[in-house]
């Protein structure tokens, strides 16, 4: 599948559109799911244009997996639990909706995970989950 620029995610990284950044260096961006899942649900998403999996190459796989693990110890300290679902679909067969590889990190259980793009999270709320979490990341 050929990759839109018009894609969401395209535009947070253009700052065409406002997200909620937990963390952000020259490869890769952390923000807040709008939809979350469950309270802390961040994305990770690598600063080059790829749709999926089989797009990334392999220094920005390196960057996405650094970058997640920088936030996954900050959604532990943040929230005080150890448990965090690392989750990535590729392609709409798949259930992907925003086409621009992403990681999802979400502090639930595979047990207890909120349904899929199912309700916005408020915003006042997000901003300060963000930044806690942005604070609690340790470079
Ligand atoms: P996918 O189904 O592609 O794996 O997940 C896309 C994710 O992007 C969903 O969890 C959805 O809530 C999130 N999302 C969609 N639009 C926006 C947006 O404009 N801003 C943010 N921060 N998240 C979004």
């Amino acid at each position: 599948m050929p990759y839109d620029t018009q894609n969401i995610f395209a535009k947070i990284l253009r700052g065409e559109i406002p997200s909620h950044k937990v963390y952000e260096d020259d490869k890769t961006l952390a923000f807040m799911d709008i939809m979350p899942m469950a309270e802390g649900h961040v994305l990770v998403i690598p600063k080059c244009e790829a749709v999926e999996l089989s797009d990334m190459p392999a220094d920005y796989i390196a960057a996405v997996f650094s970058t997640a693990q920088k936030v996954m110890a900050a959604q532990r300290k943040v929230f005080n639990r150890q448990g965090i679902v690392q989750m990535q679909l590729n392609n709409a067969e798949a259930g992907q909706s925003v086409f621009h590889y992403h990681i999802h990190l979400i502090p639930s259980s595979i047990y207890h995970l909120g349904l899929h793009e199912n309700r916005q999270g408020d915003h006042e709320r997000l901003a300060a989950l963000a930044n806690q979490l942005k604070s609690a990341i340790t470079n």
